[in-house]
């Protein structure tokens, strides 16, 4: 039997070919979690085969996000995950009673994250997303640790503030030797009634954090696309539905799903 903690991560035997990617921003609120629901949706919908383990621990959103309110049953050793929009989620919000909060410090964390990737039957993933806690805290590094192969997705808006901020995440990278996939700019313009384009944060703020992300680690990181405001983002997102799945066609969905096609 084995110890805990000492169960192989499946995904880090050899020969594995599932795509690891770990989706992170400099700061909350810039969309983070929406843009992995997403991604994850679309992806699903191309025919890859996705999970998602909700790594934000004390921000969690995955459940409500997927519309999930089923919590993982037991067959044997492992969990089974629920399933929606046919993504795999794990999420410590499916083992906390509505409106508590997870009081835990990073050890507790890092246990957890340990569990929902070797603990929980995957089966063949042919895309792992984590939704890592805004910042450069212990859970970025608990990822890093346990999920050697994750690559980052960084999520800024344009704001010049928010990319200085999401520019920190490279000295994390560079620390622990993580390759950027590359960065998505979401909250970039919005349309108004007369087609014009109201650049509501900024501009520019993706291009820069792309740029100080390469320097850092290395290697060439691209911006992945550009996602603009649209208040059905938001509304997919609190109903359940991913907007890419809900209206593929409006542009911010397009853009999602062009990002997933790329990845
Ligand atoms: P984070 O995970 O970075 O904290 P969230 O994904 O929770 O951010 O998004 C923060 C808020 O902004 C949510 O209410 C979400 O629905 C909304 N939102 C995210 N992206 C967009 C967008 N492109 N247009 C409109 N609203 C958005």
């Amino acid at each position: 039997r084995l110890r805990q903690g000492h169960r192989q991560i499946p995904f880090n035997k050899p020969g594995t070919l599932t795509r690891i990617l770990a989706v992170s921003s400099g700061k909350g609120g810039v969309g983070k979690s929406t843009v992995t629901a997403n991604l994850a949706a679309a992806m699903a919908a191309q025919g890859l085969s996705v999970g998602v383990i909700d790594a934000d621990i004390h921000g969690f959103s995955m459940p409500g996000m997927f519309g999930i309110t089923d919590k993982p049953t037991k067959v044997g050793d492992l969990l089974m995950p629920p399933e929606a929009h046919g993504v795999k989620v794990m999420s410590i919000g499916m083992f906390v009673p509505d409106g508590q909060a997870v009081v835990w410090r990073g050890p507790k964390m890092h246990r957890a994250i340990e569990q929902f990737a070797s603990d929980v039957f995957w089966g063949e993933l042919d895309v792992l997303l984590l939704d890592l806690p805004p910042g450069t805290g212990d859970v970025a590094i608990s990822v890093a640790q346990l999920l050697p192969k994750a690559q980052m997705l960084v999520v800024t808006t344009p704001q010049v503030s928010a990319a200085s901020v999401a520019e920190r995440v490279g000295s994390l990278a560079k620390a622990t030797k993580q390759d950027v996939a590359g960065v998505v700019e979401n909250m970039s313009g919005l349309v108004l009634p007369d087609g014009s384009r109201m650049d509501v944060f900024g501009t520019g703020g993706g291009e820069r954090v792309a740029e100080t992300l390469a320097g850092a680690v290395e290697h060439p990181v691209p911006v992945l696309g550009q996602v603009p405001l649209d208040p059905q983002l938001r509304e997919g997102a609190d109903g359940g539905v991913p907007l890419v799945l809900s209206d593929p066609e409006v542009p911010a969905a397009q853009q999602l799903r062009a990002i997933a096609a790329s990845l």
